[in-house]
Order: structure tokens, then sequence, then C-alpha cells
């Protein structure tokens, strides 16, 4: 059984640079707390948990220890409050969030309905939905009809990084198709990140070349659940895994190509671990 690896996977430029601001903040510190878990997967929390990072969901109980801020950002209020309590803020919202962040306060501020395109519980989204001031909403792929009509009439999109380009195409087309009556202007601002939609492209690229494809990383990643969205839609067998423990040997039986993708938060030990793994189970 032959196994092959996407193009492009596992951590992206800033899940590195997240991980390496909390390293060396904790070298400084000893100890910092993050705000939420740094990634969406549970095995790289664990192993900086050893190093000296907590996970907290709230700031409440936090004082005396640098705060560290998550690469998916956060709202306004949340880094007012921080600096209120006096807090050190190690900031690792991802360059690319932060940009998100910004469309999403200038175009509340300039009298737009700012629409997330994503996750609605997902802390990016809540982050960017913050900086619109209340003046956004956030909106999945079914959710056009959903839309309240007094909100309709100068609108900006604005979609969550990690999400897939075709869908965000899609789901503009079925606002225009739905709702273009209703709306005296559409902005389309384009947040997705290239080192995702390239992650997309190479896993989309491997899934027409082989039979199955396992996709590695946290259950609780939106980026890896879009890899596998994506895998899904190219027609292959395709089963999510967060470590090699989850693996079945009868999904390999009469498998000649396997292919094998891994999200932004996923370390190359995970894969590797994987790749190991199949090949001690594959039929002989
Ligand atoms: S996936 Fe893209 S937007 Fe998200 S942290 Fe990585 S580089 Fe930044």
């Amino acid at each position: 059984m032959e196994i092959l690896l996407a193009k492009e996977m596992g951590f992206c430029k800033g899940v590195r640079r997240a991980i390496g601001m909390m390293e060396k903040a904790v070298s400084e510190h000893g100890r910092v707390v993050s705000l939420g878990p740094i990634v969406h997967n549970p095995q790289v929390v664990a192993a900086l948990a050893e190093k000296g990072v907590q996970v907290t969901n709230s700031i409440d109980g936090v004082s005396g220890v640098p705060l560290a801020i998550t690469a998916h950002g956060v709202g306004p209020k949340v880094l007012e409050e921080a600096k209120a309590k006096g807090l050190d803020i190690i900031d690792t919202t991802c360059p690319i969030v932060t940009r998100s962040q910004r469309w999403a306060k200038k175009m509340a501020a300039d009298g737009f309905t700012v629409i997330v395109y994503g996750d609605a519980d997902h802390p990016e989204v809540e982050g960017i939905l913050s900086w619109a001031d209340g003046k956004g909403i956030a909106l999945g792929d079914d959710d056009v009809h959903s839309l309240p009509r007094e909100l309709l009439s100068r609108v900006a999109i604005i979609p969550q990084t990690t999400q897939s380009p075709i869908r965000f195409a899609a789901f503009i087309g079925r606002l225009l198709r739905e709702r273009l009556v209703q709306l005296n202007e559409l902005r389309v601002v384009n947040t997705l990140c290239n080192f995702t939609a390239s992650q997309q492209a190479a896993a989309r690229e491997l899934a027409q070349q082989v039979e199955l494809m396992v996709v590695v990383g946290g259950h609780n990643s939106a980026n890896c659940r879009h890899l596998a969205e994506v895998c899904c839609e190219a027609g292959v067998e395709t089963h999510y895994i967060e470590t090699a423990a989850e693996l079945e040997r009868q999904w390999l039986i009469g498998r000649e190509r396997v292919g094998i993708t891994a999200g932004a938060s996923t370390p190359d030990w995970a894969v590797e671990e994987v790749v190991r793994c199949l090949r001690e189970l594959a039929p002989r």
C-alpha cells in the first residue's frame, strides 16, 4: 500500500509564530496564561502546558502573570479589560486575522452591516464580529435565508480566514441570487488565508489520486474540518482523526493508495505517527 502526503500540510506560519511567541514568553516569565487553547489541537496544548502555558476561558481570575491572546484573536473589549487589569499582553493574533478585524471595524464605521461568513461559534469569528461593534452577523452556508431584511442595504462580507474559496464564492452567489433586490451596495473583502487555500488545493489534488484520505488534526479544529470537507467533495472516502490510535485496519482493506493531509494546527510528529501506524496496519 502506497502512502502519499499532500504537498502542503501541517503548521502554518501563524501557528508557528504563535507557538514561538508563547515559548519565548514562558522562558522569560516562567508562566503564561493563554485565553483559550493556543491552537485547536489538544496534543500541542498539552505539550505547551508542560512548559508552563496554562489555558483559561476567562480573564476574570488572571493576575500577576502574562496573558496570551491566541492566533485566532479577540475583540477590543477583551483587550481593554486585560489592559485595565494591568496584565502584560502577549498578542499572538495572526496578522491575517488582524487584517480581517481591521476591515470589520472599518466597514462597520463606514455604515455597512458586516457579514462574517464562517462558523458562528469559532473564536476567530467571534473576535472579528466584536470589531464590527454590534453591526455584524455571522452566517454559514445555509443561513442566507435567515438574514434580517432590515439589515440589508449596505453590506460587507468578510470570510473567516480558513474557509474554502469555493464555498465562499458559492455563498456570495447565493446571497446575490436571493437578496440582490434588497441590496444597495455589496462589498466583498477577501480575507481568506492563502496558506489555507493552498493546503485545501493540495488536499483536493491528492484526494483525486487516492482511494482513501486521512485528515490528521484536532477534532476541534475548523481548519481540519474544512480539509475533510474538501476531500469528501472530491468524492473519496475520508476519515478525520486526531491521533493514530483512531486508525482502523478495515479502512485499508483493498486500498493501494492512501493519502494524508493535516491542518494548520497539526504538528509534524502527529502525521509521522499516523504514517508509521498505517504501515503497521496495512494488509500484507
Ligand atoms: S491558518 Fe492562516 S490565518 Fe490561520 S493562523 Fe495560520 S496563517 Fe494565520
